[in-house]
């Protein structure tokens, strides 16, 4: 039964109530809350029931039919909502907002908050990892992008110039999952960021226009900044409804701060996750990652996405990465006073959006203790940023707050004796009438003398006097005895002095939980006021978490400072390929990348598994972490800084998009050569290998001249064709160098290293053999490339315009070869079919031989 085909006139009242609600989010799925549970009705009910494998049942609602219900209990929402979400739904939580108790007729409800990928804040999200909601606003041929953590108030704007290449990049580059986008944007884009990347996309015209949180924008010129990040914030306010005001004042990213790079080279250098399984280990993430908190553990991320091009920042980095070294005591006392801080960050959200509970109160208590030593270490580390201490939040939540309190704040538990003394008091009632009933418990028993007789209580029928079946007959007349409840092998009595005590215990218990909930909230109001403060703090911590991390990873792994310079040089000594150099531990060979101002390209040829993309990787690799602020895995290293890089590595697996490798390939080198400066740096590898040899080989040869002398890029080129080293001679700006390789006894060793000048020979039948292909398919690959290596005794004469004529060499077969056929076959074990297409053959190799 289909929600929109219903009369609604017919319909319960409750039904009523849910339509008008469902009119209203209608891209979502409905929790409707009913008493204990959370029920989904229409068609929302028969895709939960499916994609949550819940019971399909019906509910009467004054159709003929019944409407199609599923339900869960509303304590363990969380992990369905979960599910869902994941999922790619959207879940709107509505709740009842009255207590069904108190009103006579039916229950106000309303939805409480919509749940999705970008906007979740629950307890079980990454805490290494952020979760950002994006909108993109389309400004025709300019795109303003704007991102946001609810769960930690970062917000970041940015305007991305350019074609609608330009926008899906900056998105998938960050990883986002969910997007918001105007309704003027190209159908196209929202196509592709669904389709190819599986993103979360909502069309939204609505923007915010109120004052509560002008805040974030008010200091922003820019108005195409400003509308974009209206446009996100009405998405957020109008889902997460309650107080955000723990979102920070808007960061804008330049582009010229950050070295830029697209999903690509994320991707093809594994910076956070590895591309074979996609995960963080084994990651350049997961290598420098010795943070101590949650929030150390994300600014890195952030950073290694966003890495600096400021120098002077660089440096003052490079300066407390290098003392945290020296100062090897101070750095331990940091780490164990960062071991203490618990995720201030998403500690300030819950406190300002509300779900918080005690035992976050005590984190931040624990968390602030450490930061008046913290705050000293700095100080002697001479860093120029300061912390608070926040020495009231301390004292206020050590006065206050149960170290052992619940997770609820219904069950009382939660503040400290000592500070409220109404509480207190009421405290002293509850537990002083504890006393009392064992006390009565034993005078009871002497009075009566009904040696089993218990008291006790339970939540139904409150405190009684418990005497077993067989005793009963002693129970007289005259002790007042009341009877409350018969069981199996005991009856319950009341009398009006316990009554009397009930109703002090019980009214007193009830104070206390009811207090103790108003002095929490009253609590968390006083902390809210702290939340911008903690959040600067937060962010500092961050920052010198991230530092002492790349400290003790330098040293443990021995990388080393680099210097920056102005030149355009790289000079990178015994570099190494850090992920890739602990797994192979020290069996990797270190190499050399050496390009003085005058070498713009690097040619590198080497057989397969020589080490060129390895060699390439490890070369930009060590420019991020520099342009990170951390050490690089070299003996010494020298470096400009980059504004960008782009890389073309391995095949692509661009499948979705329905475009073949070698399209994908030449789309991403045109990136490449319409975005790349003087000041980038370039990685091809194997540029072209998705086409006809002379057609791959001639692109990659005009590509090559293209970037030398026009783009001037730093650029690293590998490639298998021999034929384009005689481009040094042609090219100044270009050096050749290989990675060399012996071959013994027809087999080959790898020796990873780099030489100057160029290599002849490929070993790629080699690389097959090893791989394990039949032995009869490797003789004849042999045989083959025999044959081309005679014939290619023209190469000597390849010069850039003589490229193309190597196609008119024809093959020479060999001159026994016919002879060895007839020799080598057997005429008694051939069908005359067989022996027929043998002669045919025959015949052929004769022709061809003339
Ligand atoms: P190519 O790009 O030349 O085909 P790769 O860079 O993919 O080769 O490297 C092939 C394998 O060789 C890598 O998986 C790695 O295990 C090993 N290797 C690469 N460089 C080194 C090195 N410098 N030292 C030791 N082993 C290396």
């Amino acid at each position: 039964m289909k929600r929109s085909e219903v009369d609604r006139s017919k319909l319960s009242p409750m039904m009523q109530q849910y339509m008008d609600i469902k009119d209203k989010y209608e891209d979502t799925i409905i929790f409707f809350r009913l008493g204990d549970f959370y029920e989904m009705f229409f068609d929302d009910a028969i895709l939960a029931s499916k994609v949550l494998e819940l019971t399909l049942t019906g509910k009467q609602a004054g159709l003929d039919e019944r409407v199609p219900m599923c339900g869960i209990p509303h304590h363990a929402y969380a992990s369905y909502v979960d599910e869902l979400i994941d999922k790619g739904y959207k879940v709107a939580i509505c709740e009842q907002l009255e207590d069904p108790k108190e009103v006579k007729g039916m229950v106000k409800r309303d939805v409480i908050q919509v749940v999705t990928r970008g906007t979740r804040i629950d307890s079980n999200m990454d805490s290494k990892d952020n979760n950002y909601i994006a909108n993109i606003f389309d400004f025709n041929y300019c795109y303003g992008v704007s991102y946001a953590d609810i769960s930690t108030g970062e917000v970041y704007a940015t305007l991305v110039e350019g074609d609608k290449e330009k926008v899906i990049k900056e998105i998938t580059k960050n990883g986002f999952k969910e997007v918001i986008v105007n309704d003027t944007i190209d159908r196209e884009i929202v196509e592709r960021l669904r389709t190819n990347h599986d993103i979360l996309v909502t069309i939204t015209k609505e923007e915010y226009e109120e004052k509560d949180y002008q805040y974030i924008y008010k200091n922003i010129e820019d108005v195409r900044i400003v509308r974009t990040l209206k446009h996100l914030l009405f998405y957020i306010l109008e889902n997460k409804k309650g107080d955000l005001h723990h979102l920070q004042p808007c960061t804008i990213i330049k582009s010229s701060t950050y070295l830029e790079f697209d999903v690509n080279t994320k991707k093809n250098l594994e910076l956070v996750e590895t591309i074979r399984n996609r995960e963080r280990q084994y990651s350049l993430l997961w290598l420098l990652d010795k943070c101590k908190t949650a929030m150390g553990s994300r600014f890195l991320k952030y950073s290694i996405l966003n890495p600096l091009t400021s120098k002077e920042t660089l440096e003052k980095r490079y300066d407390i990465v290098s003392l945290l070294s020296t100062e090897f005591i101070l750095r331990d006392d940091l780490i164990h006073c960062l071991e203490q801080v618990y995720d201030l960050e998403r500690l300030v959200g819950r406190i300002t959006y509300g779900n918080l509970n005690a035992k976050d109160l005590i984190q931040l208590k624990n968390s602030v203790s450490v930061l008046p030593r913290i705050k000293e270490i700095l100080q002697e580390l001479k860093y120029e940023k300061k912390i608070d201490t926040f020495e009231e939040v301390y004292s206020l939540l050590e006065s206050s707050i149960a170290e052992d309190a619940p997770f609820t704040l219904h069950e009382g538990g939660l503040i400290k004796e000592g500070y409220n003394e109404e509480l207190d008091e009421l405290k002293r009632i509850s537990s002083g009438s504890k006393d009392f009933i064992l006390e009565m418990e034993k005078e009871e028993k002497e009075r009566t003398g009904i040696k089993n007789l218990k008291v006790g209580f339970n939540k139904v029928f409150g405190y009684y006097i418990e005497v077993s079946k067989g005793q009963c007959n002693l129970v007289k007349e005259e002790f007042g005895y009341e009877r409350k409840q018969t069981l199996a092998n005991c009856e319950r009595f009341i009398t009006p002095v316990l009554k009397e005590k009930e109703n002090i215990i019980l009214g007193a218990e009830e104070r206390i939980i009811s207090l103790e909930y108003k002095l929490f909230m009253d609590i968390r109001e006083v902390i809210k006021r702290y939340g911008k403060d903690l959040q600067k703090t937060a962010r500092i911590i961050s920052e010198i978490d991230m530092l002492q991390s790349f400290s003790v990873v330098s040293d443990n792994y021995k990388y080393v400072r680099p210097t920056l310079t102005k030149e355009k040089t790289i000079r990178l000594i015994e570099c190494r390929h850090p992920v890739v150099e602990q797994v192979m531990k020290d069996k990797y060979i270190p190499n050399d990348v050496i390009m003085d101002h005058t070498t713009n390209i690097l040619l590198i040829t080497g057989p397969n598994m020589a080490g060129k993309s390895t060699y390439m990787r490890q070369c930009a690799i060590t420019v991020i972490m520099a342009q990170m602020g951390c050490f690089v895995p070299c003996k010494e290293a020298t470096i400009p800084i980059f504004d960008k890089i782009f890389t073309r590595i391995g095949a692509s697996d661009d499948l979705v998009s329905g475009e073949s490798t070698f399209m994908v390939e030449m789309k991403e080198a045109n990136y490449a050569l319409q975005e790349a400066t003087e000041n980038s740096l370039i990685l091809f590898d194997e540029l072209g290998r998705g086409t006809a040899t002379y057609d791959g080989m001639s692109l990659a040869q005009a590509i090559l001249e293209y970037i030398h002398d026009k783009i001037k890029a730093k650029t690293l080129f590998s490639t298998h064709y021999h034929e384009l080293t005689v481009l040094e001679k042609d090219l100044k700006h270009l050096k050749n160098v290989h990675v060399s390789a012996i071959e013994e006894n027809g087999t080959v060793t790898f020796l990873h290293k780099v030489k100057p000048g160029a290599v002849d020979k490929s070993y790629g039948i080699h690389v097959a053999a090893l791989a394990k292909l039949p032995e009869s398919l490797i003789e004849r690959a042999d045989e083959i490339l025999s044959i081309y290596e005679k014939k290619s005794i023209k190469k000597e004469t390849f010069t850039q315009t003589s490229l193309f004529e190597l196609t008119e060499v024809e093959a020479e077969p060999k001159k026994n070869e016919v002879e060895e056929k007839i020799k080598n076959c057997n005429p008694l074990e051939m069908t005359p079919m067989e022996a027929l297409s043998f002669l045919y053959e025959l015949q052929k190799d004769t022709k061809n031989k003339r």
